[in-house]
C-alpha cells in the first residue's frame, strides 16, 4: 500500500473553530500512527470571504495545539502549490480534460431560467435539479454562442447509477445519483466549485485519506463521480460525527468558547485542549483518560472513532486542564500564567515568581484564574478592612510575630524558596511548642496579618512568596491591633 498521505483543508474565512481543530487532530493522529504526510491546504476560493490573517491565525492555532503539517503554504512540498487560489491552472486544465472526453458541458442557461425551472418542479413535487437544457446543444451552437460573447458555465455530466463507498466510520454508504443533478464545476466568474477543485487537489496531493466532519457526506458522492470520470482511484473516506452542545443542538457561540484561540484566551492550556479533542467521539478502548499528543499517535486507530455525535462537556475540559496544570513545574506554570497576569496589571518580581506559581496551582481551573489566587501576593493589605481581627486576640500572638521574625532574620534573601519557608514555618511551629503557645494563636493569626483574610495559600508559601520587608511590615502593621 503506498504510504498514508492525508490534508486538513481549511477555508481561512474565520479562526480555527474547535470542530475543525478535531477534525485537524484526527487527520494529525491518523497520519502520524501510519507513519504518514499531513497535509495543510487552504481552501481560499472564496475571494471575498477568504483573508490571509485568516490563514496565518489557522496556522498559529494549530502549531499551538502541536499539530504541525509536514506540507503546506508555509513549509512547500513535493505537491504544491498548497493554497488552492494558486492553483488555478490545475482546475481549468482538469476542465478542459473532462470537455474533451464529454464528461462536462457547458451551459449558457442564464440565473432566470434556472429559477424557474427549480420553481416548476418543486410545483411538481420533484426535486429541483437541472434539466439538461444544454446537454443537447450542438458543437457548432456553442461556438456561436461564445462568439457571440454569451457567458458559460462548466457542468458535470452525471452519469446514472449507484454510487457507493465504505467509510472508516460509517460503513457501507450508497447513494443513487439520479438525485444529484448536473453540477457547476467552474462558474461564469471563471472560479471553480468546492467539490471540484477539492477532487483535483487530493488527485493532486496524492491523498490516501480523506477524513473530515459529516457534513461533507453528500459532498463524497459527487467527489467520487468526479474521480471516476477522471480515471482516478479515490482516496478512502472517513466522515466524523459533529461536535454537538449539551442541549443536543449546534456548538456556537451562545454555548461560550467556540475557538481555539478564545479557549486559549480562556486560559487552557494546548495539552488539555489536544486529549479533551480526541476523546470527543475517540474511545481508546480502556478507561484511561490522560494522553498527550504522542501518546495519541501511539493509540489511535479509526476503528475506535465512533459515529454518534461528541457532546461537548465543558466540565471534562476543565478537569483536563487542571490535571495538565498541576502537572507543570512552577517555573513553566509561572510562564504559561505570566501573559494573564499582566493583563491585570500584575507584576511579580523574579524571586516571587516560582512560589506563588507553587502557592496556587493547585487552586486553578485555567490559567487565567491567577490574577485572582496571585493577587494575594502583590496587593496592599489594610488590616482596618479585615473583619478576621479577632483572630490577633488570642494569647501569645505578640511572641509568635516575634519568632518569625526571628526565624526570618536568618535568611538573606527578599523572597525564600517555598523549601525554606517550610522550614521558617516549621521554626516558628517547634518554638511555640516549647514556650507552649497553641496552634489557634500561630496559624490564623499570623495569617490574617499577612493577608487580612482567614483562608487562601498555605502559610509557608506566603512567608516565602510575600518577600521580607513584606511580612515584617505587615507583622508591625498588625500589631495595633493585638
Ligand atoms: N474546506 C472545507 C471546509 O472547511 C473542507 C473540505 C474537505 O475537507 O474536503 O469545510
Amino acid at each position: 500500500m503506498s504510504k498514508v498521505r492525508v490534508r486538513f483543508a481549511p477555508s481561512p474565512t474565520g479562526s480555527l473553530h474547535i470542530g475543525s481543530a478535531r477534525t485537524a487532530l484526527f487527520n494529525y493522529l491518523f497520519a502520524r500512527h501510519m507513519g504518514g504526510v499531513f497535509v495543510l491546504r487552504i481552501e481560499d476560493t472564496d475571494m471575498k470571504r477568504s483573508l490571509r490573517e485568516h490563514e496565518h491565525s489557522i496556522s498559529r492555532d494549530l502549531h499551538w495545539l502541536g499539530l504541525t503539517a509536514d506540507e503546506g503554504p508555509d513549509v512547500g512540498g513535493p505537491w504544491g502549490p498548497y493554497r488552492q487560489s494558486e492553483r488555478s491552472h490545475l482546475y481549468e486544465e482538469g476542465v478542459q480534460r473532462l470537455l474533451a472526453e464529454g464528461h462536462a458541458y457547458l451551459c449558457f442557461c442564464s440565473q432566470e431560467r434556472l429559477d424557474d425551472v427549480k420553481k416548476a418542479q418543486l410545483a411538481r413535487g420533484e426535486m429541483p435539479k437541472y434539466d439538461r437544457q444544454c446537454l443537447s446543444l450542438s458543437a457548432e451552437e456553442v461556438e456561436s454562442r461564445l462568439a457571440a460573447g454569451e457567458q458559460a458555465t462548466v457542468r458535470f455530466k452525471v452519469p446514472p447509477g449507484q454510487i457507493e463507498y465504505q467509510d472508516m466510520i460509517r460503513g457501507h454508504l450508497s447513494f443513487a445519483s439520479d438525485v444529484i443533478g448536473d453540477f457547476i464545476i467552474k462558474r461564469t466568474d471563471g472560479g471553480f466549485s468546492y467539490n471540484y477543485a477539492v477532487v483535483i487537489d487530493d488527485m493532486g496531493m496524492r491523498i490516501t485519506h480523506v477524513i473530515r466532519g459529516e457534513d461533507h457526506v453528500t459532498n463524497t458522492a459527487r467527489q467520487l463521480l468526479l474521480f471516476r470520470a477522471l480515471g482516478e482511484e479515490p482516496p478512502t473516506y472517513a466522515h466524523h460525527s459533529m461536535i454537538h452542545a449539551p442541549d443536543g443542538g449546534k456548538l456556537s457561540k451562545r454555548h461560550g468558547a467556540t475557538s481555539i484561540g478564545e479557549f486559549r484566551d480562556l486560559g487552557y492550556l494546548p495539552e488539555a485542549m489536544v486529549n479533551y479533542l480526541a476523546l470527543l467521539a475517540w474511545h481508546p478502548g480502556d478507561e484511561r483518560e490522560l494522553f498527550r499528543l504522542p501518546e495519541l499517535v501511539e493509540a489511535f486507530t479509526m476503528e475506535r472513532v465512533s459515529k454518534s455525535p461528541a457532546i461537548f462537556d465543558i466540565d471534562k475540559l476543565n478537569w483536563l486542564n487542571g490535571v495538565y496544570m498541576r502537572e507543570l513545574s512552577p517555573g513553566r506554570l509561572y510562564s504559561q500564567v505570566e501573559p494573564f497576569l499582566h493583563e491585570a496589571d500584575m507584576h511579580l518580581e523574579p524571586g516571587q515568581r516560582e512560589v506563588v506559581a507553587a502557592a496556587i496551582q493547585s487552586n486553578l481551573v485555567t490559567l487565567a484564574d491567577a490574577p485572582t489566587y496571585a493577587e494575594v501576593f502583590t496587593a496592599d493589605v489594610d488590616l482596618k478592612d479585615s473583619p478576621h481581627l479577632a483572630a490577633l486576640r488570642e494569647p501569645g500572638v505578640t511572641q509568635v510575630f516575634s519568632l518569625l521574625e526571628e526565624a526570618l532574620a536568618q535568611f538573606y534573601d527578599e523572597y525564600l524558596s517555598v523549601e525554606d519557608g517550610r522550614a521558617v514555618v516549621r521554626m516558628v511551629a517547634g518554638a511555640c511548642k516549647e514556650h507552649g503557645i497553641k496552634g489557634r494563636s500561630i496559624y490564623l493569626p499570623l495569617r490574617v496579618a499577612l493577608t487580612g483574610r482567614n483562608e487562601g495559600a498555605e502559610l509557608y508559601y506566603l512567608v516565602a512568596g510575600l518577600g521580607r520587608s513584606r511580612v515584617l511590615a505587615r507583622l508591625e502593621a498588625a500589631r495595633a491591633y493585638l
